[in-house]
């Protein structure tokens, strides 16, 4: 069924894949050999979730404010029962879409106070995610990257071996070679080679991220710049390509005015290590916002040469602060079998409300970007020149986008004039300069 199902999703879905069969019966050649990886990310598992008359005490996530609409799945201020996680993994397992392996990249804990977490209880949450995501894919390859959550107390990730990076190199030790383990347990970093050919590389970016106090001064926290420019070059000697997988992704929020995801200066640093290597890598993947968008970095003559992707989360978390949440997601990534290059995307999701009041989990197909964006693939010059289609007025592709970006949460909320620039300005300019230049240019008047 495996086969058929996929050819039969892939007709719907991505023409090119499967050939309609012949008289004869059996099945032309694909035009185009494809392959497949998951990406999950942000699975923060909430284990005191628990239906309950008093809606402030249905999790500890929601830090003391009532739960919205609490069903079997999960509430909008809640992190993921774990009945939400289990639908998401059985959901994969079951649409049978033949994928390689799975990328995740990070964020198992909740959000709450850091009194309610210690390192064993962080431990134990990455612990049962892993064994979880085995449970249901014990024959593929997963490769994990460390988020900002994954540490105790939050944020926090040390640039040295400790108890929490010890442990993930346990954990994840079914999954990744001696060598990577070796970086793993230092620094939270590591590399491995997915197949002849093509490499992840797997930055822990939280060392880069505001709120760590221990990396705030560190020119280059673990020594992870060199390592990742050290890796690169090897990488580019041995004519391979690369995937770059981390929790906090490069470049501007795109919902917050000029503020990078990392810090600035580190952030200035990635991106120059990036644009250097750019002819190697074929992609770059993160999470951390629970929000799906997409960023097209450019070459310093403003050629777009690297397709960057974030990923919503699988928590349908929002904090009491922010006006609008996310729908869980997962998303399936299609790629040229032979150069590695990134085709399309399917991102797949649960409709919360509907899911709590069924009492069923119907996750299903959101949208796949080159037939809702009408593109042909999505390598930097598609993305490009759908970020330039962003720009018009009421532009069609923006609207989607920007439903997209809150996976179909409100269809109704509009983002237009300065929320509109922040997003469009995220998108094209990942460095200091740049963005400060399309802000400017946008608040000028030219938008
Ligand atoms: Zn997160
Ligand atoms: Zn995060």
């Amino acid at each position: 069924m495996g086969l058929m199902f996929f050819c039969w999703i892939a007709s719907l879905l991505y023409q090119q894949i499967c050939a309609a069969p012949r008289d004869h019966g059996f099945r032309e050649r694909p035009l185009l050999e494809i392959s497949k990886f998951w990406h999950i990310s942000d699975l923060h598992i909430d284990p005191t979730y628990h239906i309950t008359e008093d809606h402030t005490k249905v999790c500890y996530s929601s830090k003391g404010f009532p739960a919205s609409d609490p069903g079997i799945f999960g509430d909008f201020m809640c992190d993921s029962p774990y009945e939400l996680i289990l639908s998401a993994f059985s959901y994969m397992k079951s649409v049978d879409l033949e994928p390689e392996f799975i990328i995740w990249t990070g964020d198992s804990p909740p959000h709450v106070p850091a009194e309610k977490l210690s390192t064993d209880t962080v431990i134990n949450m990455i612990s049962n995610m892993t064994l979880t995501i085995r449970q249901f894919f014990p024959q593929l390859p997963v490769y994990p990257a460390l988020g900002n959550h994954d540490y105790w107390p939050q944020d926090q990730l040390p640039v040295n071996e400790n108890d929490i990076y010890q442990a993930v190199a346990r954990i994840w030790s079914p999954w990744l070679q001696p060598e990577a383990l070796i970086t793993l347990r230092k620094g939270g970093f590591y590399s491995q080679l997915i197949k002849p050919g093509l490499r992840l590389v797997s930055l822990n970016t939280n060392l880069y991220y505001g709120p760590n106090k221990v990396t705030v001064n560190m020119s280059d926290p673990a020594g992870q710049y060199e390592w990742l420019q050290d890796t690169l070059e090897l990488s580019k000697q041995n004519m391979e390509r690369v995937y770059v997988i981390a929790h906090v992704p490069v470049g501007y929020l795109p919902y917050a005015k000029n503020t990078t995801a990392m810090r600035e200066g580190h952030n200035e640093r990635l991106v120059n290590i990036f644009r250097n290597y750019s002819d190697i890598i074929q992609g770059q993947f993160y999470g951390h916002t629970h929000r799906d968008s997409m960023m097209v970095l450019l070459d310093r003559k403003g050629k777009p040469v690297n397709s960057i992707f974030v990923t919503p989360a699988v928590t349908p978390y929002r904090s009491f602060l922010e006006q609008y949440s996310n729908n869980p997601g997962v998303r399936m990534y299609l790629y040229n079998a032979q150069d590695y290059g990134l085709q399309d995307l399917w991102q797949f999701y649960l409709n919360l409300t509907e899911a709590n009041q069924e009492e069923k989990p119907n996750w299903r197909l959101e949208y796949t970007m080159t037939k809702a964006f009408g593109i042909t693939d999505i390598q930097p010059e598609s993305l490009h020149e759908l970020a330039l289609k962003f720009e018009a007025p009421d532009s069609k592709e923006f609207q989607k986008y920007f439903t997209y970006f809150m996976v179909s949460y409100n269809d109704t909320v509009t983002c237009t004039e300065e929320c509109k620039s922040i997003q469009v300005c995220s998108v094209h300019f990942l460095d200091h300069e740049s963005y400060s230049e399309c802000l400017q240019k946008v608040t000028g008047g030219d938008f």
